[in-house]
């Protein structure tokens, strides 16, 4: 019996394999559909939209072109900081966003995207992938009716630029600072003035003295703003952004709507296009950071007594929100555990070579 069905099979298998060959169509009863997807992000930053494009090429390809999504840059069809609002609604059918821009609604949405002191671009794909990440963030988006897939991570990210050297905590004391979420929350603690403003806005604001200094991504997308023109200090680590990953969001009862084979191609494509966007920015950094340099940044790590003073103003904070939120220690608990577990491991094999070879090409120069 087993036999039988299995050449019956074979056969099917080896005739629609020449029919494709002889007519190329994807299934034919799939549907045509022409989704729209609004973006936070704007066309200059070309890796952050990049990648959704990105995702969306992969998606018509794999269909013969019947589902088509056409991206929309933040602020076009609906303000960056509420594309999630617009999928909720099914304004739009999708979204490309970060949880951490939604603090306001549930600071339990920045565990989809970045916490201070929290995981790196590979350790969080590994708690998205292969442990609790993927089911918790999901049930976090549950109320907003929201299915998410990771799509894109910056890596870790820069410390920001200070007009003025930061020496010591009391530096941070008053200084009106560009950030965004629950770094502004953190950072306040040490006396920082938090500034959330659009991308767009945050260059004029520096020029005109409104902000002392700010925060964005990396060198690549840093350099495209032109802080360095206005503020010479360069700082690192941005110890609020391990590894921030982006997201995609799809409005739960439109997938639901869909065949099988849309949905495991938004779920490919979107995997696909997620690791091209780290890929993508290691690229560009590394010549970025060589070009701000050659014109005059400088480059500080920040003191140890600003960090460790980082660490006990963060405990502080998530202390507070886990006393308040049993849901938010809960994922506080699940992802800061994996952490634990992952460093001690990464701290091994991938930071000693990593610190052997940086010391060995110094030596080299
Ligand atoms: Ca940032």
């Amino acid at each position: 019996m087993q036999r039988r069905s299995f050449l019956k099979n074979a056969s099917i298998g080896a005739v629609a394999g020449t029919a494709a060959v002889a007519a190329p169509v994807f299934a034919q009863d799939a549907p045509t559909l022409n989704w729209r997807l609004a973006s936070s992000f704007g066309r200059s930053l070309d890796t952050l939209f990049g990648c959704s494009e990105m995702f969306a090429k992969y998606v018509s390809e794999s269909t013969d072109g019947k589902f088509n999504i056409r991206i929309f840059p933040g602020g076009e069809i609906v303000p960056p900081l509420q594309v999630l609002d617009a999928v909720q609604k099914n304004t739009v059918e999708m979204g490309h966003s970060c949880g951490y821009y939604y603090f306001g609604k549930d600071p339990i949405l920045c565990f989809d995207t970045a916490v201070p002191f929290g995981l790196n671009a590979r350790q969080m794909n590994a708690w998205m992938y292969e442990a609790d990440g993927m089911k918790l963030t999901r049930e976090m988006y549950k109320p907003y009716n929201i299915l998410n897939f990771p799509l894109g991570n910056t890596g870790v990210q820069m410390g920001g630029w200070f007009r003025k050297e930061i020496k010591t905590v009391d530096d941070l004391k008053g200084l009106k600072m560009r950030t965004a979420g629950f770094a502004g929350t953190v950072l306040a603690r040490l006396g920082v003035v938090p500034q959330q403003i659009a991308g767009g806005d945050i260059y004029p604001a520096l020029e005109k003295g409104t902000l002392d200094a700010v925060e964005w991504v990396g060198p690549a997308d840093d350099e495209k703003l032109g802080f360095f023109k206005i503020a010479k200090h360069y700082y690192y680590p941005g110890w609020w952004e391990g590894g921030p990953q982006i997201s995609l969001y799809v409005n739960q009862g439109e997938f639901e709507k869909l065949p099988k084979s849309y949905q495991v191609i938004i779920d490919s494509a979107s995997r696909a296009a997620h690791t091209a966007m780290t890929a993508r920015y290691d690229n560009a950094n590394a010549a970025a950071l060589r070009r701000l340099l050659a014109q005059g940044t400088q480059l500080h790590a920040f003191p140890r007594a600003v960090m460790d003073a980082s660490w006990d103003a963060a405990i502080q904070v998530y202390d507070e929100f886990s006393a308040k939120d049993p849901k938010f220690k809960a994922v506080y608990d699940n992802y800061m555990g994996y952490r634990d577990t992952q460093v001690p491991w990464f701290r091994v094999a991938e930071a000693s070579y990593d610190q052997f070879i940086g010391a060995a090409i110094s030596r080299k120069k």
